[in-house]
């Protein structure tokens, strides 16, 4: 079986490992994390990175730094993982499911700015959102698969608004914004390193930016809201620091991340020239506003029919292959949540085919893809 998305592990991550087992420290002190935080805030130009448990559980700490819940909206893309919505109605929030632009599949900053315009009304210091009451917050933007939306034009309505700008960079380690890197463009940013995710801690997160007062506050909060070392305790906390352990993979994957990010590069690129070739098929997003970090890479087809038969046919042939995103707006828990026009999201997500996109796929396996895939359009 060609696997879908797996690490590769075969650098300094049994090292690290073991490092940690000799030296006793396996929790959520110890060198390798301050290390990792140390890697994150540098491989993405931010003043400081907070090290935690999960990505979700980073958005989730990332509101409550920012003291967003009950009462408040926050402005989501449709189409992301589910994480981005749960984080938000786990701080008690709600979110207003927006469409994602067709071509970068990213959240559109003119349908935010109109959205914000026509539907919500000023009075005082909150910004209320007419038929719901609840007050606009944030806009949480999502980096779809690594690529980047317009988060210049996303922070100007934001800032015409006095709302945050969050960004969802699960998978964007090592994305660019117009050549430069994501770390400064929002208030905060969160990425996960779950075992499918270009960098992998075995499960983890990050939040990244420039603002060390929020970044401070997230780091507090994650660690129960702890005052001295007496249990006291000044909030409703967490537990969502990262392991020693966790932090050690990461530190090692780190090392590597320039390798993956060339070969996720590669993987794109292959498949791009393979949708060219197919018929009705169409590529991945495209770059418009910077460098992706091809976290995942596959193709979009004509139909959801065909989609379904191409991902059982390559299945079927030893061939990792998925379906991708179902829109928040289609999830049960979150089917009561506000939209504001959806339908782009909607006519793409169930004809996206995700294919092999590890690091570590050989060209062989490339090229079998390729030539399955080539097998499945002429029989049908
Ligand atoms: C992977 C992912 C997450 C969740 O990260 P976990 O570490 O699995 O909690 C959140 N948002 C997006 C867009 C993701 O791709």
């Amino acid at each position: 079986m060609i696997p879908l998305a797996v690490p590769d592990l075969t650098g300094n991550e049994a090292k690290y490992l073991l490092e940690c087992v000799e030296t006793n420290f396996v929790s959520s002190v110890g060198p390798f994390v301050d290390r990792f935080e140390e890697g994150i805030a540098k491989a993405t130009h931010s003043t400081a990175a907070v090290a935690t448990s999960s990505g979700t559980s980073g958005i989730h700490l990332a509101l409550k730094a920012l003291d967003i819940g009950e009462g408040d909206m926050v402005i989501i893309p449709t189409y992301t993982f589910i994480a981005s919505a749960s984080a938000v109605a786990q701080a008690g929030a709600i979110g207003w499911l927006f469409d994602i632009d067709p071509t970068s599949w990213t959240l559109d900053p003119r349908q935010v700015a109109r959205a914000l315009e026509v539907e919500c009304d000023r009075r005082g210091e909150r910004l209320v959102h007419r038929v719901t009451g609840k007050t606009v917050r944030a806009i949480l933007a999502v980096y779809t698969l690594g690529n980047a939306p317009d988060m210049g034009a996303l922070r100007d309505v934001a800032k015409a608004h006095s709302l945050h700008l969050i960004a969802d960079a699960a998978a964007a380690i090592g994305s660019e914004h117009r050549s430069r890197p994501i770390g400064p463009l929002a208030d905060v940013s969160i990425a996960s390193f779950n075992g499918n995710k270009t960098i992998t801690c075995g499960g983890g997160g990050a939040l990244f930016g420039d603002d060390l007062a929020l970044l401070n506050r997230a780091r507090h909060l994650a660690t129960t809201a702890r005052v001295g070392q007496n249990y006291d305790h000044d909030a409703i906390g967490y537990n969502y620091r990262m392991t020693n352990l966790q932090a050690a993979v990461g530190c090692a994957q780190l090392e590597r991340l320039g390798e993956f990010l060339k070969r996720k590069s590669e993987i794109s690129s292959f498949y791009s020239t393979l949708a060219e070739g197919l018929p009705g098929v169409e590529a991945f997003p495209t770059e418009i506003f910077g460098t992706s970090s091809h976290w995942l890479s596959g193709l979009v087809l004509k139909h959801p029919g065909d989609a379904q038969a191409l991902i059982a046919f390559l299945n079927e042939r030893g061939i990792g292959t998925r379906p991708f995103w179902k829109p928040i707006h289609l999830q049960v828990p979150y089917m009561h949540w506000p939209t504001d026009g959806v339908s782009t999201a909607e006519g793409l997500w169930d004809r996206v085919v995700v294919l092999p996109s590890s690091a570590n796929a050989s060209r062989s396996d490339l090229d079998y893809v390729a030539e399955q895939c080539a097998e499945f359009f002429l029989k049908s």
